[in-house]
């Protein structure tokens, strides 16, 4: 890397008359630099003194960060010209900060990214900073803008690639009972109505009892078996959360946003209750009066609220590994055009497993997990179904480990059912109803969660309650006699609903 600043202090008088000790200072500086970093070639160098303004210029090449050396330069020539001439510093500007470094590929296109402007040139990328505040350069933006862009140069050689995908297991073929779209035909017969707004459904008795079914059946033979207590959280999220988990960055576009009013207080109130009682109507401009920007969001996925509730907390190896779940959070998404039926909605109810552990727990539970849910897919759900990895693993922990079936420590496995209602099964896209992460270390810094000794990593498991019910019933049909064994121990008999004439 090549990093070239240009900067001035603005002095509280005069330095003209200073100018050798000036030189001299900065002189020490640079040798003590060059001490300091002496494999990096770093350089100092006065360009101008005049009036009361010192210009300088530091390059260096490799990883030291010369706006570092600014900082540290205005601390102790602060110091110094305070104590031997009364002098302060009233201010840095840095007119121009140009920052070179090389990529493993050249970019596919223009990149830009806020802050700067960006040249590239094979591999070799140029960002360019002009008058950047003292507060910027502390704020470690500039590491961040060197990795966003190469984030976007990597991102360049994905897009189009489609996901990474790649089998564990399949289950035999399954004769389905129909091929019918199951959301379409329970609207027809009154189990269903559309919701009043986009992607959201009115679940009548027969499909509200056939949720609860999956609900049941996840926690009596998955979770209560593997030790999993039930914990309850808030489904409205702050941002700080998603900061942390990194959501907010990822799918700012998904999310539902929540607005808090401004205040109760009636009387700002009047206006708008006066102008509804009056036009029926609501003014959507009275109401941005008492409205606050978002803070905070509707639940995407629990686990980040599962994870802040043990921020900062150290944990007795007695409790390892932390095994919990919340059923209650509804999670919304803004699906947009994908939405479809009841298995892509912007409103949906999960259950999420989170586990805190060591790797050699970890590991442990997955076994179990995918254990317990074999056993819930092949003999209760009688299902067609299979699991893929779908973290390639150079993004992941990657080791070999007992089950040769299972080739990497951290990562996602999807888990997916044949929906015959979308056409063949090789053609087809199947459905993802379930999927199991472990994804290390990366939520525990986040959020600085500790154990007395043991090294900590963490996972979850989203268990998509319409999912499981719209795969079950795109194979089994609607017909309780027609559904497998297992499934009729725990339903018996359909609610009786509701007539309409
Ligand atoms: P997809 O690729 O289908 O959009 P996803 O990767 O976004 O799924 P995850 O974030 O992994 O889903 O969420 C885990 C689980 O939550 C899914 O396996 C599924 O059961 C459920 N789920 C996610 N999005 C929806 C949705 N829009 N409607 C219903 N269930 C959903
Ligand atoms: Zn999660
Ligand atoms: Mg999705």
């Amino acid at each position: 890397m090549r990093f070239d600043l240009e900067a001035h202090f603005t002095f509280s008088s005069d330095i003209s008359s200073i100018k050798k000790d000036m030189e001299k200072f900065i002189s020490d500086a640079n040798e003590d630099l060059i001490k300091k970093h002496y494999k990096e070639i770093a350089n100092i160098e006065i360009f101008k003194i005049e009036k009361n303004s010192l210009f300088l210029n530091i390059v260096s090449y490799g990883n030291f960060r010369p706006h570092n050396a600014l900082l540290q330069i205005k601390n102790s020539l602060g110091k110094e010209l305070g104590k031997k001439y009364h002098i302060g510093i009233r201010e840095i500007d840095i007119h121009d900060y140009k920052i070179e470094f090389g990529l493993e590929q050249k970019p596919l296109k223009d990149i830009s990214i806020p802050f700067a402007k960006v040249k590239s040139k094979g591999k070799q990328v140029t960002i360019i900073l002009q008058n950047v505040s003292e507060e910027f350069l502390r704020r470690n933006y500039i590491d961040r803008m060197i990795k966003v862009v190469k984030e976007k140069v990597e991102n360049q050689y994905y897009e189009g690639k489609g996901e990474f995908w790649e089998s564990i297991w399949e289950s035999e073929e399954k004769k389905p009972i129909w091929a019918k779209d199951p959301t379409e035909e329970m609207v027809d017969l009154g189990w269903l109505k559309q919701g009043p707004t986009k992607g959201k459904w009115f679940y009548r008795p027969q499909i509200a009892a056939i949720l609860r079914t999956m609900e049941e059946i996840a926690i009596n033979e998955v979770l209560k078996p593997l030790g999993f207590q039930e914990i309850i959280e808030s489904y409205v999220v702050p941002f700080d959360i998603w900061l942390k988990t990194g959501h907010l960055e990822g799918m700012p576009g998904e999310f539902y946003y929540v607005a808090e009013p401004t205040t109760r207080d009636v009387e700002k109130w009047q206006r708008f209750i006066d102008l509804t009682k009056i036009t029926k109507e609501i003014s959507f401009d009275e109401l941005n009066k008492n409205l606050s920007t978002p803070h905070a969001g509707i639940c995407y996925a629990q686990c980040p609220v599962i994870y802040w509730s043990f921020k900062g907390k150290t944990i007795s190896e007695k409790s390892l590994p932390i095994l919990v779940y919340d059923k209650t959070a509804v999670s919304a998404r803004y699906e947009s055009g994908g939405r479809h039926g009841i298995e892509r909605v912007d409103e949906f109810h999960r259950i999420e497993p989170v586990y805190i552990g060591t790797r050699e727990q970890l590991l442990n539970l997955r076994e179990k997990l995918l254990e317990r849910y074999k056993h819930v897919f092949n003999n209760i759900f009688d299902l067609e179904w299979r699991m893929a990895w779908v973290t390639p693993w150079y993004m992941q922990q990657a080791g070999k480990i007992g089950d040769d079936s299972i080739q990497q420590d951290t990562g996602t496995i999807d888990f997916e059912a044949y929906m015959p209602y979308r056409g063949s099964r090789k053609e087809s896209e199947w459905l993802e109803f379930l999927n199991l992460s472990i994804l290390g270390d990366k939520y525990i810094k986040a959020f600085n969660i500790k154990a007395q000794k043991s090294e900590l990593w963490s996972g979850c498991s989203g268990i998509g309650l319409e999912r499981w019910a719209i795969a079950f019933l795109a194979q089994k049909g609607l017909d309780p006699k027609k559904w497998p064994p297992g499934f009729k121990s725990y339903m018996k008999e359909l609610p009786k609903g509701i007539e309409f004439l």
